[in-house]
């Protein structure tokens, strides 16, 4: 089994009892998560609207808003870039960050959350249950719905369609 599969069943959520690490796909940029109740309960979220589904390459982007001050990202070859998002459903810019090597979204960060970061999850071994979704209302229809998760219709913290079982 080739390293770059990433089962994330080979990484049993104990090993991350004192935070876990993650690297863009070529490994230029790691970043390191220091918190002990990374799988003790679900974190983080899915969101659905257009910008994440635009840098995710996906129908969704798993995030992890989490203190700035329990992330170490460190930028071995300098290829950490910034990507300023003016055309954002809230109108507050977005700083986006990625590898400018090899593409990979690393973090965003906004005006809206002092102190604060959003991690692209994709670049860890395990991703925790999240513990809600953001513009599940557009959402795919062919998209199966996540058990137990709340369900906002736009963003984080307005409407929520479905509340979880937390
Ligand atoms: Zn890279
Ligand atoms: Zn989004």
């Amino acid at each position: 089994m080739s390293q770059s599969s990433g089962d994330p069943n080979t990484y049993p959520s104990s090993s991350f009892a004192n935070g876990m690490t993650g690297t863009c796909l070529c490994k230029s940029i790691s970043v390191t998560i220091n918190d002990p109740d990374l799988f003790t309960k679900r974190r983080g979220h899915l969101c659905h609207c257009g910008n994440c589904r635009k840098i995710s390459g996906s129908f969704a982007s798993s995030n992890l808003i989490i203190d700035d001050a329990k992330v170490t990202i460190i930028d071995h070859q300098g290829t950490l870039k910034k990507y300023v998002d003016k055309d954002t459903g809230s109108g507050t810019p977005v700083d986006r960050y990625f590898c400018s090597t090899c593409s990979t979204p690393i973090k965003s960060t906004s005006p809206r959350g002092v102190g604060k970061l959003s991690l692209k999850m994709g670049l860890f071994p395990r991703i925790p249950a999240p513990e809600a979704e953001a513009f599940s209302a557009h959402r795919h229809e062919w998209e199966a719905g996540i058990q137990d998760i709340t369900s906002y219709k736009l963003g984080l913290g307005g409407e929520i369609l479905k509340q979880g079982q937390l």
